[in-house]
């Protein structure tokens, strides 16, 4: 075990939290997976996950004094410096500073951000944009998370809320999103907001084959539902469907062409469940955006898996990839 330097990273979700001890390759040494419960207070959390942190630790014969650095990946708004996860949609918390309670009761100086910043920064160093200056990543799961990394350095703009990509807007005065504004590409491409579209849709009246399948219940839909009604040919799931599509495919070039980055890497479980997706995508941005932009831009899968996260929380907590940095 005394290859190369390692560092844990977490990735904390609504749901789970993967804590991982990573390699300076970006190889996954030990990790363990946890459920949070609902809506944990910031307590049970800090206890779980320095658990986690202490479980994965021992399974590899290691003190807290040998990791390199600690790194945690949280959905949410993140104040870097400070440490502070100022707001946590899922958790519904509000300033916590999750840094400095993970700090006391690891022993391992915490550095916090948001998680899909984190998931871009692994997905730069040892992912799909392995080699590149300038990565943009567009991660809809639940909502739409956003990375950026320019010439090696994660981008958080000036109070640390840079790349909240999920509400931009898409069409004004349009669907409500889930941060309570009207027309977000969240609310037509993020899991919850395709489902909210759909729910909406079945109480106006609409008629949808989907329906039965899950038992009259249009609550329990997810977008994985819709995206395969929509391939079966159902009216309602295609319209949705195709509104998400093209929600994506506006991103996408949008950030194109503001941006010129190298590569633009797609991740989460709408993309992740949808394997057709990406060709109609980088065809829209290529024949769309200026031609110096479209002569190189690469549109592409993120390479990283479920891990991606946690992994880039490792590194940025353990200064991998600083060295990179500074050859740009
Ligand atoms: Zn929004």
């Amino acid at each position: 075990m005394e290859e190369g330097k390692t560092a844990v990273g977490i990735d904390l979700g609504g749901t789970k939290a993967i804590i991982a001890l990573v390699g300076e390759d970006g190889e996954v040494r030990f990790s363990r997976r946890i459920e949070v419960g609902d809506k944990p207070s910031p307590e049970e959390i800090t206890a779980m996950l320095s658990d986690g942190v202490k479980g994965v630790l021992g399974e590899a014969g290691m003190t807290a004094e040998q990791v390199a650095g600690f790194g945690v990946g949280a959905a949410g708004e993140i104040m870097q410096d400070e440490g502070i996860l100022t707001y946590s949609p899922n958790f519904d918390w509000h300033d916590v500073p999750l840094a400095d309670m993970l700090q006391k009761s690891t022993g391992l100086k915490a550095v916090l951000e948001n998680d899909v910043n984190a998931g871009a920064y692994g997905e730069w160093l040892f992912g799909a944009g392995r080699g590149t200056r300038n990565l943009v990543a567009i991660f809809p799961g639940t909502g739409i998370g956003g990375g950026f990394v320019f010439d090696g350095k994660l981008y958080s703009g000036s109070a640390g809320f840079a790349a909240e990509i999920g509400h931009i807007i898409f069409r004004f005065g349009g669907e409500m999103c889930g941060c309570g504004r009207r027309g977000h590409f969240e609310a037509y491409a993020g899991g919850a907001g395709i489902a909210a579209r759909f729910q909406a849709a079945v109480e106006s009246g609409r008629m949808t084959s989907l329906l039965t399948r899950l038992g009259g219940q249009p609550k329990n839909v997810k977008a994985t539902d819709i995206y395969s009604a929509a391939l079966e040919g159902d009216t309602l799931c295609s319209e949705l469907w195709n509104d998400a599509e093209e929600a994506l495919k506006t991103l996408a070039l949008n950030l194109a062409v503001a941006l010129d980055p190298d590569v633009i890497v797609f991740g989460g479980g709408i993309v992740d469940n949808a394997p057709d997706i990406i060709g109609p995508i980088a065809d829209f941005v290529k024949k769309n955006s200026l031609d110096g932009v479209a002569s190189h831009i690469r549109i592409v899968r993120a390479e990283l898996g479920e891990n991606a996260v946690a992994i880039g929380a490792a590194a940025l907590g353990g200064g991998f990839g600083a060295d990179k940095t500074e050859r740009m």
